[in-house]
């Protein structure tokens, strides 16, 4: 609901209050006077009139600075609610009030579209340019905004990096799609900041009045729907609520309601999927990888429930769960392999991720060299020393650490020389086109020279078939995950731990 601000002098439930004792104050003042001095005082009348007449100046004036104070503080705090201070743009408040006065409207005008856009990895941008480059950036994107709304209130700043628009529209598809294409057009045109030209990446929602919906919390559902798939679909780029994509979306949401009951009801599972040498052609350990088994949907998938959790902030507990797990199964098997555990970088941002390991490694017994820790390029976008130190406390006391799904990230190289990974995990993404993309082949060789020349190991994840495990041999790779080699599975399962490397045998 918006604030707004009484301009005009009222009088309120406290001042009311305060008058009320003054006044007080005043007659019993006068009744004082009057018992002191009698009524033969020719005084009386008229000293009794001038202190009554002094106070009730003095009350007035003590009101009158109250309410100015007040009227100046609801004034600053409309102004805050309703603006954003650094662009001058609509609050989540005030925008929210403009759908509604839209929504009036358009049911006797026209249809519009609400369009929710996020600057890609705005924290990267803040620390590459500096805060005050990046206000300047903000700023000159909010005005590029401006430019194509009918008004300035129909543009806002929902959040640090998350703006919307409201255009309206004759209600065909080209129309819109010829506006929006002129918006994104003009929005992806370089920014310049401090002699450099700086290119934005932006994911967007888009929902539509009436199509999608003629209410004013479900338009701006669906657009978020849209723009989280957009996200999800790896962020540059807009989408348009769709009902089927964006339900499934909307049903994972639900699942994030019932995540603790889960680990509660031991729902969560390890499964494990082995990891071979090339060079021995025999096991090497296990990835652990988390699955949800639930009463009603079956198996879910991380890829599916990951995201959420880190959302919700349920990934702590769960992360918890998944190395304590994964290193007791360890502890279990015949053969002393390694295991490697995936970690999230919203887990490591809020926990010491070293005490956790360290205290896993301790309760199981586990020797430190059998855990393997993964973590993935976006780490060192958002915490880049924090991470690093981390880090190196855990290879301090003998755990490795690998960078998972390596080339999918959007940092530069340069982490890379700063920290000393044990091992790069080759994404599956370059992997499966190997045997018909001379370019995947390129980058493979690329990276395997590279780490090489840092006295990294590198394992190939996502080998499906025998052709791209010769040539991920014969390129030098060191360790090789796939399903050809073995899907991930219920250790339950296993009789005993699978040694060899069966399709390479087989291949040979
Ligand atoms: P990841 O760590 O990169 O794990 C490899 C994923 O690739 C696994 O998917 C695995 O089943 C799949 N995979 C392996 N070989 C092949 C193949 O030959 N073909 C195909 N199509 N897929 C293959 P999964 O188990 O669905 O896990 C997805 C992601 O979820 C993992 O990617 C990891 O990022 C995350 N994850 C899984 N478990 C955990 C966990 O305990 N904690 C955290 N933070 N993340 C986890
Ligand atoms: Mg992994
Ligand atoms: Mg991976």
């Amino acid at each position: 609901m918006l604030v707004t601000a009484e301009r005009k002098f009222s009088i309120n439930k406290k001042q009311w209050l305060l008058m009320g004792g003054l006044a007080l104050f005043n007659l019993f003042y006068a009744i004082l006077l009057f018992w002191l001095l009698g009524d033969d005082s020719p005084m009386l009348g008229l000293v009794q009139i001038a202190m009554i007449a002094l106070i009730s100046a003095l009350s007035f004036s003590i009101f009158y600075r109250f309410n100015k104070r007040e009227i100046e503080m609801r004034k600053a705090f409309e102004e805050l609610s309703t603006n954003d201070k650094l662009t001058g743009l609509s609050t989540r408040t005030k925008f929210a009030q403009t759908i509604g006065k839209y929504l009036e409207n358009s049911r006797k005008t026209q249809p519009f579209a609400l369009i929710l856009l996020d600057i890609d990895r705005f924290k990267e941008v803040n620390t590459s340019l500096g805060y005050a480059a990046a206000d300047d950036l903000l700023k000159a994107f909010s005005k590029r905004l401006v430019h194509f709304a009918d008004h300035r209130s129909d543009c806002a700043r929902l959040s640090s990096n998350e703006f919307a628009l409201l255009i309206r529209y004759d209600g065909s598809g080209e129309t819109l799609q010829a506006r929006m294409q002129a918006l994104l057009t003009d929005l992806y045109h370089p920014f310049s900041s401090e002699g450099r030209s700086i290119e934005l990446s932006l994911s967007g929602g888009v929902s539509l009045y009436p199509d999608d919906s003629q209410s004013a919390p479900c338009l701006m559902q669906y657009a978020h729907f849209a723009l989280q798939r957009a996200k999800q679909q790896g962020h540059n780029r807009i989408f348009c609520y769709e009902e089927g994509a964006d339900e499934k979306l909307h049903d994972l949401q639900l699942l994030s309601q019932d995540m603790d009951r889960a680990l509660k009801n031991d729902e969560f599972k390890l499964f494990f999927q082995p990891q071979f040498s090339f060079s021995t052609g025999e096991q090497v350990g296990f990835e652990a990888l988390i699955r949800w088994d639930h009463p009603e949907r079956g198996l879910i998938s991380p890829a599916d429930f990951i995201p959420i959790a880190e959302q919700n902030g349920f990934i702590i507990p769960l992360s918890e769960f998944a190395l304590m797990e994964a290193c007791k199964a360890a502890t279990s098997w015949v053969n002393p392999l390694r295991v490697a555990v995936n970690l999230s970088p919203i887990q490591m941002q809020h926990v010491d991720v070293a005490d956790l390991a360290e205290r896993a490694l301790q309760e199981t017994g586990l020797e430190p060299s059998r855990l393997e820790l993964e973590v993935t390029e976006s780490l060192f976008i958002d915490m880049s020393d924090q991470a690093a130190s981390t880090l190196k406390r855990l290879q301090d006391i003998g755990v490795t650490i690998a960078l998972d799904d390596f080339g999918t990230g959007y940092s530069g190289l340069n982490y890379l020389s700063n920290f000393p990974f044990d091992k790069l995990k080759i994404d599956r993404s370059f992997v499966k086109d190997l045997s018909h993309d001379k370019g995947a082949m390129a980058i493979i060789s690329a990276v395997i020279g590279m780490a090489q020349s840092l006295d990294m190991r590198i394992t190939a994840e996502g080998i499906d078939n025998k052709e791209v495990l010769e040539i991920l041999k014969l390129a030098g790779c060191h360790e090789a995950q796939g399903f050809l080699l073995g899907k991930p599975r219920d250790i339950a399962l296993l009789p005993g731990v699978e040694m060899g490397l069966p399709a390479q045998k087989e291949a040979a």
